[in-house]
C-alpha cells in the first residue's frame, strides 16, 4: 500500500464520519489537515498531518451549536471512527496527549518482508499494547 493509495482511502471514509455525526447530532467543520513538515507548525514532528493522512475536526451541538472541545466530547465519533477500518485511529486514544478532535488513517500499518500487516489501534488492541508495555 503506497501513501497515496492511504490518503485515498482515508479521504473515502470521511464523508462516513461525516454523515454519522449529523446522524447523533453534530456538525462538523474542518480543522487543520496538512501540515508542511518544512516549516514550523503546532503538530508533533512526524505527525500524520504532515502525510496528509490526519484530518482535525471541529464539533458543534446541532441542538446549541455549542462547541464541543473535550476528548470525550468526540468519544462516540472516535468510537464509530474506529469500527470503519482497522487503520482509522482516534486522536482520544493517544496516550502523551489525548487529542479528540484528530481523525487520522494508516498508524499501525507496518511492512514485514514486503507484506503489509495491520496492527490496529483500537480499543481492543489498547489492552494488548498496555499488557505489553
Ligand atoms: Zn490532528
Amino acid at each position: 500500500m503506497t501513501v497515496r493509495e492511504l490518503q485515498s482511502m482515508f479521504l473515502g471514509y470521511l464523508p462516513l464520519l461525516y454523515q454519522y455525526a449529523e446522524k447523533i447530532g453534530i456538525e462538523l467543520t474542518l480543522g487543520d489537515a496538512y501540515a508542511d513538515p518544512t516549516i514550523n507548525h503546532k503538530h508533533r514532528k512526524g505527525s500524520y498531518h504532515e502525510k496528509r493522512l490526519a484530518q482535525d475536526l471541529n464539533a458543534f451541538l446541532k441542538s446549541t451549536g455549542k462547541y464541543l472541545n473535550k476528548t470525550s466530547d468526540h468519544e462516540q465519533l472516535g468510537i464509530f471512527w474506529e469500527s470503519l477500518h482497522p487503520l482509522c485511529v482516534w486522536g482520544g486514544r493517544f496516550k502523551r496527549i489525548k487529542d479528540g478532535n484528530h481523525y487520522s488513517f494508516g498508524e499501525g500499518l507496518i511492512r514485514i518482508r514486503g507484506h503489509n500487516v495491520i496492527i490496529p489501534r483500537t480499543a481492543r488492541t489498547e489492552q494488548l499494547f498496555k499488557l505489553a508495555a
